[in-house]
């Protein structure tokens, strides 16, 4: 079977509000709001990257790399775990080529925060902040994350096979 070099991947996640957390998406502290309540920092949109960009390499998900009984992933800054994921998909022989993210959330605005994301998710990823699509949208008052009471986040990834492996 002739190997395919590039694959796309899809990852979503949802977080409930918490007081007395500390917000923090995409790596980034965002501090006019509440936090989320999750075993590591309890980064949704970091952790939906994180299970798009393990699903293009057909790797298992977030939850079976970092299992959430495990103490070590306790409040874990989930900027490391995008770095493990990273470090599995060269293992893999893959390495990102874009990724497109969308945050729903009825608060904070967000949108200020987009250029201290990418700033953030970019080295990690290994992109320049251009190959990385980020959005955000209200859920117009609709279901959990429009009546305030949490965030989810989508994430849509292309990788490909890492040039050094293309002449095997
Ligand atoms: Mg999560």
């Amino acid at each position: 079977m002739t190997e395919t070099r590039q694959r796309v991947g899809m990852g979503f996640d949802v977080h409930p509000f918490a007081a007395e957390r500390a917000l923090v998406l995409g790596g980034v502290r965002i501090r006019e709001h509440d936090g989320l309540l999750g075993h590591s920092d309890a980064d949704a949109l970091i952790h939906a990257l994180c299970d798009a960009l393990l699903g293009a390499a057909g790797l298992d998900d977030i939850g079976h790399q970092f299992p959430d009984s495990d103490p070590a992933y306790a409040s874990i800054d989930s900027r490391i775990l995008l770095r493990r994921v990273i470090e599995l998909l060269r293992k893999a022989a893959y390495v990102p080529v874009n990724v497109d993210l969308t945050v729903i959330a009825q608060a904070p605005k967000l949108a200020p925060h987009f250029p201290a994301m990418k700033a953030a998710l970019a080295p990690i990823l290994g992109l320049p902040t251009e190959r990385i699509g980020l959005k955000a949208t209200t859920n117009e008052g609709l279901q959990s994350w429009g009546y305030g009471e949490g965030i989810a986040c989508m994430a849509i990834c292309l990788i490909e096979t890492a040039g050094q492996y293309l002449d095997r």
